[in-house]
């Protein structure tokens, strides 16, 4: 009589361990991880490591393709605006050449 996945040793759990995780199944309903106690705390460490990799390597670390070419279009827009600061040079001429 063999029960698959229970009673299995602490050995061939961890041994499976990646796989299950790798395959996004909830392990703490695996049937070793009731039985087992010790299985169970390194379990919630590898889960706790986990957790914290995740908050120091947020899922995207390197920024998207087109990030740079966002800050480009960003500083060419800044660019063009500047020449509009020179209206105030024009009016003065307007109103010089009004006045002769
Ligand atoms: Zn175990």
């Amino acid at each position: 009589m063999t029960e698959n996945g229970k009673h299995m040793s602490c050995q061939e759990f961890q041994k499976q361990l990646p796989d299950l995780i790798g395959s996004g199944m909830n392990i703490s309903g695996h049937p070793h991880m009731q039985e087992c106690e010790l299985c169970r705390a390194l379990v919630a460490e590898l889960e706790t490591i986990a957790e914290a990799a995740r908050q120091l390597f947020p899922i995207e670390v390197e920024p998207p393709d087109d990030l740079w070419e966002q800050i480009e279009t960003a500083i060419r827009k800044e660019d063009k605006a500047e020449p509009a600061a020179r209206k105030e040079d024009q009016t003065v001429e307007i109103g010089k050449k009004t006045r002769s």
